[in-house]
């Protein structure tokens, strides 16, 4: 009979859910959703709640949550530059929520990791983490399923699929119309309008514009600095260019001010204000917003928008005749360029490479753990894995409320095995019945050796009369066998005890206890037949 290790001090942090231990979660679960909406308008806020939350999800036992906690830190991580460290957690936390069938980690996963391939250039990855991300989306929240939308638009976007990306810009809109966000629904017309205005599709650009400025009068929100550039850009494309120099008004009105959230929303402005002013023949007044816009790029180390900015100083200074000073001008654009690209591949040969590291590191500690939970006989889980995962069976089980079945089968008669043929063919015989419990479990079903000519099988989710008849299955199959090559004309057979919880104190001793009581009523009972017991 199974001996079953002592598991009271684990066992006691997993046991019944209290009803207050439920509230903590929803309470905990609640906060990390508000920073996961959060985080792209003000990530700054994010890092220090979030951690307080790992904290306390963690001293409850809420992996799930703590995991949900750690991919927001990853997210701001990524926004403050530190792309290795948004990647590597990104993919970690996406091994455990795949391994855990968890579909709001899934989804919130890949769509880091889909931000982490953007932002290192590979559009492709990109889109196939946003895509398998938006694949598990169906049951989160609707304002999370609307950022994994935009995530998936954006890139759809980059792959150049625009009319794919308008559709889902399109059901994200709609989504956070119905939810009534419109922050969200700001960030959506925004993306779209500025596509459009790209694209010079200048009707729709025009009635996006028109959107997103109703948006704001109707909800009173201040139109941040990157949609007013939206709106200025769209204006100016059309001729309208007092119309355009008025919607950056704002910005220039309240330079260091909260419309300037971003670190290049300033010089992004000063640059289109820059165009505005060469477009209606202002030379000095563009002049002198191109070198404010030059001034906050190397103060700020903005190579991205500073090479444009020596670009259009390039241009502006070719327009007045200037042609030495924009050759000059060329030159410093040509390479800042240069820089940023070089720079760029650098963090991401390195940001690839210490990923990979992660990823290596991992794979050699699975292998390693899958040695440790092996019974080198039968190839089947063994004792060890047995006694962890019923332990967190009867956890899943308690919570879930779901029923929970344990099935302990023994050969019958094995000594005669050994004793008649060889120990050799007793190895033969246990072997072929391992191979046969690993293809008779399906789904959420395991089989372990627990030792000896001893076998359990775990059934979650399974109540007692379904449990016993897989069972009286398993008897049937090991009796229909054909062993005689292995064992001439003795025959091999199974007793098979079956408990099964549903309700009530439960720990996994008594479960295993009760399993082996059944055990050995079927052995007296005259073997090769099953008993089952109901706690
Ligand atoms: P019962 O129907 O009551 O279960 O009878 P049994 O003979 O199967 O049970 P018993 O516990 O008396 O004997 C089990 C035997 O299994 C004893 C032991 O020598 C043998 N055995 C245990 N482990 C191994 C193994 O790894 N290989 C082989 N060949 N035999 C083993
Ligand atoms: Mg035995
Ligand atoms: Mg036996």
């Amino acid at each position: 009979m199974p001996q079953v290790v002592d598991r009271d001090a684990e066992s006691s942090a997993v046991t019944a859910t209290p009803p207050d231990q439920q509230t903590i979660r929803d309470r905990l679960a609640a906060h990390l959703l508000e920073l996961e909406l959060l985080t792209p308008k003000n990530f700054e806020a994010v890092p220090a709640p979030a951690a307080m939350l790992e904290l306390q999800a963690r001293e409850h036992g809420f992996e799930d949550l703590v995991q949900r906690a750690q991919l927001i830190l990853a997210d701001v991580a990524g926004r403050r530059g530190d792309t290795v460290e948004q990647g590597r957690v990104a993919r970690e936390v996406t091994f455990w929520a795949e391994q855990h069938g968890d579909d709001l980690l899934i989804a919130r996963g890949h769509r880091l990791q889909a931000i982490f391939f953007r932002r290192l250039g590979d559009r492709a990855q990109g889109l196939s983490h946003a895509i398998t991300g938006l694949r598990h989306s169906d049951t989160l929240p609707e304002r999370l399923r609307c950022s994994q939308l935009v995530t998936v638009a954006l890139l759809l976007d980059l792959n150049g699929q625009f009319q794919e990306a308008d559709r889902r810009f399109a059901e994200a809109l709609a989504l956070a119309e119905k939810y009534d966000d419109p922050d969200q629904a700001l960030t959506v017309l925004n993306n779209m309008a500025f596509t459009a205005y790209e694209k010079g599709d200048v009707a729709t650009a025009n009635e996006l514009a028109g959107q997103i400025r109703a948006i704001g009068v109707e909800h009173d929100i201040a139109l941040d600095g990157l949609y007013l550039d939206t709106l200025a850009r769209i204006a100016f494309l059309q001729g309208r260019f007092e119309e355009a120099e008025a919607a950056l008004q704002p910005v220039l009105d309240d330079p260091d001010g909260p419309l300037v959230s971003e670190g290049d929303s300033l010089p992004e402005c000063l640059l289109t204000l820059a165009e505005i002013y060469s477009g209606t023949g202002r030379p000095a007044m563009a002049g002198e917003a191109l070198d404010r816009a030059m001034a906050i790029c190397d103060e700020r180390g903005l190579d991205g928008v500073g090479s444009r900015v020596h670009r259009a100083r390039a241009e502006w200074h070719a327009e007045a005749g200037r042609f030495r000073e924009a050759y000059e001008e060329y030159r410093l654009f040509h390479a800042r360029a240069e820089r940023l690209h070089s720079a760029e591949r650098e963090a991401r040969a390195y940001a690839m490479q210490a990923v990979f590291q992660a990823d290596e590191a991992r794979r050699s500690s699975e292998r390693f753990q899958a040695l440790a939970y092996q019974d080198a006989l039968t190839g089947l889980f063994n004792r060890r894995y047995a006694d962890e995962h019923l332990a967190a069976a009867v956890a899943t089980a308690q919570r879930g409320g779901e029923p929970l079945s344990v099935a302990v089968v023994d050969a019958d008669h094995f000594k005669r095995i050994n004793d008649q043929l060889s120990h050799a063919a007793g190895d033969a015989v246990l072997q072929e019945l391992g191979a046969l419990l690993n293809r008779f479990v399906t789904g959420k079903e395991r089989a372990a050796r627990l030792g000896g000519e001893e076998f359990l099988i775990l059934l979650p989710g399974v109540g007692e009369a379904a449990a016993r008849q897989r069972c009286e299955e398993l008897a049937d199959l090991v009796r229909t066998t054909d062993w005689s090559p292995l064992t001439g004309t003795l025959p091999v057979t199974v007793s098979v005890g079956v408990a099964t919880w549903t309700a009530g104190p439960i720990s996994a001793e008594s479960l295993i206890g009760r399993a082996d009581t059944s055990l050995y009523e079927a052995k007296r009972a005259g073997r090769d037949r099953v008993a089952a017991t109901l706690l």
